[in-house]
């Protein structure tokens, strides 16, 4: 076993800037966890094996509740540091936009550890709107209502103000205001207002769609005037509390911030001195995730840490209200990916390696041998030589076209193509090979090894557990959960159980960048082979879809406990989807497909074609398998 260290296994992983401080390796090549500063480490593989002790099989997502505690904790404690240090005047008022993850036990734990600094939540629908009314009762903390708005939305918002919430309704379109306002009389309560501004800055990346003319929400400069006449009018010019933008999901360059804030800077301040009661300046979301750990403006990287991206905000508008003599606002930002990113991962299991090359066919030479069997002999006998690497390259490939098209038009048989095919593959493994002791590589010759890279299938579903990685090439770190101590032999990519060509991971962050292949281990015989989808708490959690009916998987909430010999325990398992559950959501009646089979197993039996023992054998395992787990048994 090739030794390698913990600086080799962090070089090629790059655990520590991507981990956020969270995860590390320990001496023995196990990836951990750090939940918090004050916790024991936590052996990922060690909450694998405690969750199959409980019946949890693999694939399944483990969320670290502390990791999400410490995020929010992290974000209104540097708020608070940078407003103090800038003399601000304002409050820090955070809001979580529940969107980005919206399960209950990770809303409730957010809002359980922000209770102390009063941090709130957003909603952008009706049915998130439901759930932020119901779970956050703090009347200290903001409630943001963002989004596409109908009446009952609209009316809804107004109960929460009946019940003294601090409840704002951002108008993002202008023929919302007459709405509410309307709503607003016949229920004689007053709303408080935010106006979205549609922000003229270039966003870069991503997300560049999100600002602009053409943006999607937001209000242009003349209708936000509207909308303070409008409000005039009613005499409620002192309910718009609120101005807000959002300029994107993960903003990777931090001028894009800067830029925004002082152009929302000066709306703002603005805005204040046509007398509307202004006391919040909500800066949206975009604080990005370093998901490829390289501290770049790539797009699944950021070029800023959270202390400057906070110092941008507080100083960038402290200066603005200075020079235009307003009082400092309170700041709201709404950030999601930040605040969940790092809490939850996915551990999958590898079921089976795929091969490019294929079993060595019978190659020796027959009489009346086809030409092209001949020339590839050739190639075989002089790669041996180690003659010119490049044409014989070239020539191998010709050949192997062409033996295609002889295969296509009748001219050579299934056992003659097998020899060639294994022939070429010999000679691409030998020039691999020869490659790999070169100095140089010529251009051509690179591409070689991720030709010849295997696929590890893993037991998950790319688009229930990466979405993001197939929809929009979002990075995710994949990396080996064990024998990090042992050097990583294998260049390979990551294929899913789904019978989509699309489920497959092959896009990795290495020393030289995005490539096609990760570094990983050689499988052994009869022993399990985990790797981690880590930072998938922000949206991956909750946008995964049903391709393939595998569904939504197991789920395991461990909580750190310095107390405990290993440092943690499992508060709560939510079961995955069943074949049955699955199937019900597609309209099948899982009772009826069993009766129905049974009624076919009655009938081969009577006509004694079965014995009836073997009959009742069948049956049982077919209704067993509907009630299991989808996903592949291990
Ligand atoms: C999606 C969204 C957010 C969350 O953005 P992150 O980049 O995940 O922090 C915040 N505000 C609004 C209005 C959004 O639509």
């Amino acid at each position: 076993m090739d030794q390698w260290s913990r600086e080799e296994a962090e070089k090629t992983y790059n655990i520590t800037t991507w981990g956020e401080g969270y995860f590390d390796i320990s001496p023995d090549g196990d990836l951990v966890v750090k939940p918090s500063n004050e916790s024991k480490d936590i052996i990922l593989r060690e909450v694998v094996e405690e969750m199959r002790a409980q019946g949890v099989s693999l694939p399944a997502v483990i969320r670290f509740h502390d990791v999400l505690r410490s995020q929010v904790k992290k974000i209104n404690l540097t708020f608070r540091e940078v407003i103090k240090t800038a003399n601000f005047q304002g409050k820090y008022c955070g809001v979580y936009p529940v969107k980005v993850n919206q399960m209950r036990e990770v809303v409730e734990e957010i809002i359980d550890a922000g209770e102390e600094f009063n941090y709130g939540l957003e909603a952008g629908s009706k049915p998130e709107l439901l759930s932020v009314l119901a779970y956050n009762s703090n009347p200290n903390s903001l409630t943001v209502l963002n989004g596409y708005k109908d009446e009952d939305y609209l009316t809804l918002a107004l109960m929460g103000r009946q019940l003294g919430r601090k409840i704002i309704i951002v108008i993002e379109k202008f023929s919302e205001l007459p709405k509410l306002l309307k709503l607003s009389q016949e229920h004689n309560i007053k709303p408080l207002i935010g106006l979205r501004g549609k922000m003229s800055i270039k966003s870069r990346g991503r997300w560049a769609k999100s600002t602009g003319d053409r943006a999607k929400f937001g209000l242009s400069i003349s209708e936000m005037l509207k909308a303070v006449e409008l409000m005039e009018e009613h005499g409620l010019k002192d309910c718009i509390k609120l101005f807000h933008f959002h300029i994107g999901s993960q903003i990777s360059d931090i001028r894009t911030f800067k830029e925004a804030i002082s152009e929302g800077a000066r709306i703002f301040t603005q805005l204040y001195k046509l007398g509307c009661g202004l006391e919040y300046f909500d800066a949206g979301g975009g604080l990005g995730v370093d998901y490829d750990g390289t501290r770049s403006s790539s797009d699944s990287s950021v070029n800023y840490t959270l202390s400057e991206y906070v110092a941008d905000i507080v100083y960038g508008l402290k200066q603005v209200c200075d020079i235009e003599n307003v009082p400092h606002p309170n700041i709201v930002t709404e950030s999601g990916r930040a605040i969940t990113a790092h809490h939850s991962l996915v551990v999958t299991n590898v079921v089976d390696k795929i091969s490019v090359t294929q079993p060595n066919y019978d190659t020796s030479v027959t009489e009346g041998e086809h030409i092209l069997i001949e020339n590839m002999r050739v190639m075989h006998s002089w790669v041996m030589s180690e003659e010119n690497y490049q044409e014989i390259y070239n020539e191998a490939i010709q050949i192997k076209e062409q033996s295609l098209s002889a295969f296509n038009l009748g001219v050579i048989s299934l056992k003659d193509r097998a020899k060639l095919e294994t022939l070429y593959w010999q000679i691409i493994e030998n020039l691999l090979d020869l490659c790999r002791k070169m100095e140089f590589v010529p251009e051509s010759l690179s591409e070689l090894e991720n030709t010849l890279s295997p696929q590890y299938l893993c037991n998950f579903s790319v688009f229930q557990s990466a979405a993001d990685h197939w929809a929009i090439d979002q990075l995710l770190p994949v990396i080996p959960i064990t024998r990090l101590n042992e050097k990583p032999t294998v260049s390979c990519s990551i294929a899913d159980i789904t019978c989509d060509s699309d489920g497959i991971i092959d896009k990795f962050i290495n020393r030289d960048g995005i490539t096609p292949t990760m570094a990983i281990h050689e499988l052994k015989p009869e022993e399990e082979y985990l790797i981690g989808i880590f930072l998938t708490g922000a949206y991956q959690d909750v946008m995964g879809d049903m391709h393939n009916l595998f569904g939504r998987l197991h789920e395991v909430h461990v909580y750190g406990d310095n107390d405990d010999p290993q440092g943690f325990y499992i508060e709560e398992i939510i079961k995955g989807n069943t074949a049955s559950s699955v199937l019900s959501t597609m309209q099948y009646n899982p009772e009826y497909m069993a009766q129905k089979m049974k009624k076919s197993v009655t009938k081969i039996v009577s006509e004694g074609k079965l014995a009836p023992r073997i009959g009742v054998r069948w049956v049982d395992f077919y209704e067993d398998c509907l009630t299991s787990y989808t996903y592949l048994k291990n």
